[in-house]
């Protein structure tokens, strides 16, 4: 029995489907495991042209890969410090009207989850 009667969330977990969710470090290594590398100037993942063999004439198999590992990056709301995976924004977060999704609980904004 612990003292808390009411259990914490679960740190890095996503509040709606439970599931694990990326820090940004964790995001980027699962990147660079899979093939890809950071763009200096976007800061965007993609996968360094004529270099890799694995994905080299399958660039739809490349795109599923990136949105596999992306969908279980997390996200952070601003307001109420909620997490989710990028996969339940996606399917159960409205728009904000600055761009990019609200919480599903107390409507801000969302940052990386670090
Ligand atoms: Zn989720
Ligand atoms: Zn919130």
């Amino acid at each position: 029995m612990g003292l808390l009667a009411k259990r914490p969330s679960v740190k890095g977990m996503c509040r709606k489907c439970g599931q694990k969710v990326l820090t940004t470090s964790e995001f980027e290594t699962e990147c660079r495991n899979a093939g890809f590398v950071k763009d200096a100037f976007t800061g965007k993942f993609k996968v360094p042209i004529g270099r890799s063999t694995k994905f080299k004439d399958n660039p739809a198999a490349r795109q599923t890969q990136y949105n596999r590992i992306e969908e279980h990056r997390g996200y952070q709301c601003n307001g109420c410090g909620s997490v989710y995976c990028l996969n339940c924004l996606y399917t159960s977060a409205r728009n904000h009207p600055s761009g990019g999704k609200a919480c599903p609980k107390c409507g801000s904004t969302f940052k990386h989850y670090e």
